[in-house]
């Protein structure tokens, strides 16, 4: 496979891709490895993974230049990516000595619970943010007494094999986590399929995930899924318009719009709708589309040609409101553009237009749609009209709007007058379509553990 630099459509490397073959030497390494890997002392894996953060800190920069040249990200955030893959690391170094169990009253003896790893664990990652959702799998999963075999996106390998790499040098063992490239389809299903492979995390497309899922239940295979979004930032007419309309471009277009939280449906309550959107083009037109080594770029490009047709098919002649600017020549760009709904649109109804298509299906690429509504039911009604629900803002001054509108709306990580959604040290996932249990967090550690009960007798 060539990796391609999306920015110049240079070739960056060549990578050899594993066949089902291989996939199955990768899983019985580490189906080895295990035994011993699960009997690290609890301090020592701890130690371990702290000096796997310190290696990935040493290599800050190498590893975000990688992320530049094969996945496009601007330099901000691909520096801000290594560091996360850090505080990753570290974070859940901290919790193989707080892996604790239960001590439960019982009659007639003593009843006590072990969190006991699962064994080989595949982590399946999609190319938009490589390297830092590989480690929301593999830290967890190798703090919990796991071993783990990472199938990379085809697009974006070599951060995650430059990470293995650098497990190995800071002391992990050989076997505990080893990275297979290759297609979804032949290394992707054959890590499903296998029957030593005693869980998969997931995250890419909603309809992949269901493939999982139905592949999976086969073996009633332990399953984490991270999956698609349409979220919405509902801007309400008593907000901060200012800060709302000048945080909403970069909600959306971060990461060039492939970004599963991307708020990439705008609901503006309606008196205040002409005014915001012309201040939202306003920003638009701002946005620094252009080379990502440039610290002041805030956009760089697509991950590829045949992603940018893609993206290119929502943006029909109807609806288009405003078009940023973008690069021209070698690179795979596209400009920001906002979508604004055509008179008479309905968001309840069901439809076929183009702005239809491009307000209900995830783009992933930076195309927003902006809407007007009437009253706070109806926005709620309109951003839970999806079968997603992974993540979304509300912009108010009411404190108590602003609690009603985020217990009533169906995503998982929402953000109030602001549009932060991931935190490592907090919980990550979506409701409905957009995904099955959590990632992050505090309680990370469960789903990569089964509880055991046991009961001794002291008869
Ligand atoms: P994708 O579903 O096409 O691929 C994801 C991964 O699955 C890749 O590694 C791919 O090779 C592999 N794969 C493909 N077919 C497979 C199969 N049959 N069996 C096993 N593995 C297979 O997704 P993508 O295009 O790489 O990523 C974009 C999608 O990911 C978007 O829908 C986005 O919303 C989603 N995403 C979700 C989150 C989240 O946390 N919820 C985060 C990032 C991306």
């Amino acid at each position: 496979m060539k990796v391609l630099n999306p920015a110049t459509e240079g070739v960056v490397a060549e990578v050899g891709m594993a066949d089902a073959a291989e996939v199955d030497r990768v899983v019985e390494r580490a189906r080895r490895a295990f035994p011993a890997w699960r009997s690290v002392a609890p301090g020592e894996r701890a130690r371990l993974l702290r000096r796997f953060a310190q290696v990935v800190e040493d290599h800050a920069e190498e590893l975000a230049q990688l992320e530049i040249a094969g996945a496009g990200h601007t330099i901000g955030n691909a520096r801000w990516e290594a560091g996360n893959v850090r505080d990753v690391l570290n974070f859940y170094a901290g919790a193989p000595e707080r892996d604790h169990g239960r001590q439960i009253p019982v009659a007639g003896g003593v009843d006590i619970t072990f969190q006991e790893p699962l064994g080989v664990v595949g982590v399946i990652v999609p190319w938009n943010f490589p390297m830092v959702i590989m480690t929301w799998g593999v830290a967890p999963a190798l703090a919990a007494g796991n071993t783990v075999v990472v199938k990379p996106a085809e697009w974006t390998p070599l951060t995650a094999l430059r990470l293995a790499e650098l497990a190995l040098e800071a002391g992990i063992p050989e076997g505990v986590l080893q990275v297979v490239p290759g297609a979804g389809e032949v290394a992707g299903a054959r890590l499903v399929g296998h029957p030593d492979v005693r869980k998969i995390v997931f995250t890419g497309s909603t309809e992949v995930g269901k493939l999982i899922a139905a592949q999976a239940a086969a073996q009633v295979k332990r399953l984490t899924l991270e999956l698609g979004g349409k979220s919405a930032n509902i801007i309400f007419a008593d907000s901060d318009l200012d800060r709302a309309a000048a945080s909403a471009p970069m909600a959306v277009f971060d990461n060039s719009g492939q970004d599963c939280c991307a708020r990439s449906r705008i609901l503006v309550e309606r008196s205040v709708y002409d005014d915001f959107l012309g201040r939202l083009s306003r920003a638009v037109r701002d946005v620094k589309v252009g080379d990502p080594l440039d610290p002041a770029t805030q956009m760089g490009p697509l991950i590829s040609a045949e992603h940018r047709e893609r993206v290119a098919s929502f943006v029909a002649a109807e609806g288009v409101h405003t078009t940023g600017s973008c690069p021209d020549g070698p690179g795979f760009w596209f400009a920001p553009t906002v979508l604004a709904a055509p008179a008479g649109f309905d968001p309840l109804a069901d439809g076929s237009g183009a702005f239809h298509r491009a307000f209900t299906e995830e783009i992933f690429g930076p195309v927003v749609s902006v809407v007007p509504f009437d009253d706070e039911a109806h926005a709620v009604r309109i951003a839970n009209h999806t079968a997603y629900g992974l993540s979304g803002s509300i912009w108010t001054r009411d404190v108590g709007r602003a609690l009603r509108v985020a217990r009533a709306v169906e995503a998982g990580n929402l953000s109030v007058n602001s549009h932060s959604s991931v935190r490592y040290w907090t919980p990550f996932g979506g409701f409905k379509q957009s995904g099955l249990g959590r990632e992050l967090g505090p309680d990370a550690l469960a789903a990569f553990t089964e509880t055991k009960n046991v009961f001794i007798s002291t008869e």
